[in-house]
């Protein structure tokens, strides 16, 4: 066994900074600290959001000497596509990602034509933590247990990457001539792997630095949080800055219920989780999405669909229910019929609460999020 010591400046100079984790601000201090000039961060954050570059040496405005520096001194965003899928109708692009220490994570783009007045859409579904601790019963990543956060760098990283690949390839819906091909991204949603309020701090950063007006300026209004219903956090979301959507998983309208399919709901049962939204409401003055993933003869009767229409009904108009087919993963749930999910939107529209159904998308390839790790990691064993 080697005794050399390791030498505590070989393992600094290893160490490189991520630059797509620094907001403007702290990139200029970035740069100051190593004696360069702060106005280099404006450049380099032009570079990597309008342009969209993934190499130093194509920032043709650096000086060489910052250029090669940064190359020894920082990264954008390392990852690797171990598998990437497009679905027949190529409208669903799903990438598995390795991240720098070997966890996979998915990504998943969705391609929107346009529908009357609305133009198309571009959404990157987006991972925030490796793995979940949550363990909801019909989710794949749940199954999985927790392996680490993502920082805010590997966040952003997996905009950025579907963002190169619309610009370099833009996207027309087939069977649409006529209509203009889409070139960037105009929305996000946090429903990839993981529980981004349970990874705060690196989930806000990532969206201040997206959001910046000086970088991918995309707005606060297109981008969405999916939370299981992590109270505090909540209720901190609501005093932020940025209004960012925030979508719950409900999928339960009693906690009895509910306890069974998300356990989450122990620590923070109904009452308080919607007293919560309440006053996001109060504080926001926004609506609020709720998630119900529709389990066949768990939680699709027409009494589940009045008691989740009670539930609601106090929150008037800032309540959306959004119904999601579950897709079947490894755990025993099927989605209801056609005729299940009509009857059971009809009880919710009966009690005042708005509602929609989430379009199937992409089941030829593992809509899912963590299908295609679970695939590709069973896979591997058996090789
Ligand atoms: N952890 C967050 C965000 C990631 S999950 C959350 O739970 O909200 C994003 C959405 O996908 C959630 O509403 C989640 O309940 C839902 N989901 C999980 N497994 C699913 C499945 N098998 N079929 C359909 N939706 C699923
Ligand atoms: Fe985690 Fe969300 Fe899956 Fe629940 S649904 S296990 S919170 S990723």
């Amino acid at each position: 066994m080697s005794t050399q010591p390791v030498l505590k400046s070989d393992t600094t100079k290893l160490k490189k900074t991520d630059l797509l984790g620094l907001t403007l601000p702290e990139m200029q201090q970035w740069l100051v600290e190593r004696g360069e000039a702060s106005f280099r961060a404006k450049q380099i954050y032009n570079w990597l959001y309008q342009h969209l570059v993934a190499d130093f040496q194509a920032m043709t405005n650096l000086p060489q000497a910052l250029r090669d520096r940064l190359e020894q001194e920082a990264s954008i965003g390392p990852m690797i596509a171990r598998s990437e899928l497009h679905s027949k109708d190529d409208r669903t692009r799903k990438v598995l990602l390795e991240l720098s220490d070997g966890r996979l994570i998915e990504s998943v783009l969705m391609l929107y034509p346009p529908i009357g007045e609305s133009s198309a859409r571009a959404t990157v579904c987006v991972s925030t933590q490796a793995g979940c601790a949550f363990g909801c019963t019909f989710c794949a990543t749940g199954q999985m247990g927790f392996d680490r956060h993502l920082s805010a760098g590997e966040i952003v990283a997996q905009v950025l990457l579907f963002a190169r690949e619309l610009r370099a390839a833009p996207w027309s819906a087939r069977g649409l001539p006529g209509s203009t091909p889409i070139d960037h991204i105009t929305n996000i949603v946090l429903m990839g792997m993981g529980e981004p309020l349970h990874n705060y701090n690196n989930v806000l950063q990532a969206l201040r630095i997206l959001n910046s007006p000086d970088g991918f300026t995309l707005g606060a209004r297109h981008m969405t949080v999916s939370t299981v219903g992590l109270v505090p956090a909540i209720r901190k979301l609501s005093e932020e800055p940025l209004q960012v959507n925030l979508a719950i998983s409900l999928h339960a309208a009693t906690d009895e219920l509910r306890s069974q399919t998300m356990p989450v709901n122990r620590k923070y049962p109904l009452k308080e989780l919607l007293a919560a939204c309440q006053d996001y409401i109060a504080a926001t003055g926004r609506q609020v999405t709720f998630e119900y993933v529709l389990l066949a003869g768990v939680n699709d009767t027409p009494e589940h669909a009045h008691q989740l229409g009670e539930l609601l009904a106090p929150l008037r108009q800032f309540a959306h229910v959004n119904c999601i087919p579950v897709n079947a993963t490894s755990a025993d749930y099927r989605p209801p019929g056609g005729e299940a999910i009509r009857a059971f939107r009809n009880v919710l529209f009966e009690h005042g609460v708005s509602n929609s159904v989430r379009a199937e998308r992409g089941d030829d390839i593992a809509a899912a999020c963590g299908q295609l790790r679970t695939r590709f990691e069973r896979n591997r064993k058996q090789e």
